[in-house]
């Protein structure tokens, strides 16, 4: 593993037993408040996706919105938020979904993309594959097409991948 990353990865943080008994939760809040791993962590993404045309970026409330504004920015790409249910202010469309640790909806705003639009979602932590699932399908409901998946964490023996068979996944640091 490329120094840069060990240093990151050095700086999540193990809860156990939240927010339910029996899952490790990721802590990346000490990743983040860390310049240098923040900055190492956002090239990694970026740089995997040099060459991708990425019309618009979609983060999944919360920890998703801090990676994907960041990487919008540096892609030249839109931000979109798939947000939390009762969240967003206006006519959105919604799925339903399951994560590691609980049973959600995820509503995008009606009319986020561009017809054909190249889509890239982006999230912390790809546990199960429910949640990036649950965007993908809005993303797709909405008429544009995912060209890519981007995580810093994968928790590969969850196999979330799996669930998401429809175009490159890329996580900067898989456990
Ligand atoms: P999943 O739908 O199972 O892939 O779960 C992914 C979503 O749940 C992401 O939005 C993560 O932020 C969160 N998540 C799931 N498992 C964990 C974990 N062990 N640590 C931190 N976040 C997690």
């Amino acid at each position: 593993m490329h120094k840069g990353i060990e240093y990151a990865k050095a700086l999540i943080r193990n809860v156990p037993d939240f927010p339910t008994p029996g899952i490790l939760f990721k802590d990346i809040t000490p990743m983040l408040a860390d310049a240098r791993a923040l900055h190492i962590v956002l090239d990694a993404i970026a740089e995997d996706f040099i060459g991708q045309p990425v019309d618009a970026v979609v983060g999944i409330e919360a920890r998703g919105f801090i990676f994907g504004g960041a990487l919008a920015a540096r892609l030249n790409a839109g931000f979109v938020p798939a947000r939390k249910p009762g969240k967003l202010p206006t006519h959105a469309d919604k799925v339903s979904y399951t994560t590691e640790y609980s049973t959600t909806e995820l509503e995008i705003h009606k009319g986020s993309f561009k017809p054909g639009a190249q889509v890239l979602i982006v999230d912390d932590v790809l546990a199960t594959g429910g949640t990036a699932k649950a965007a993908a399908d809005l993303v797709r409901m909405q008429g544009a097409k995912v060209v890519g998946y981007a995580f810093v964490i994968e928790l590969a023996f969850l196999e979330g991948r799996k669930k998401l068979t429809d175009a490159r996944i890329e996580s900067v640091i898989t456990y």
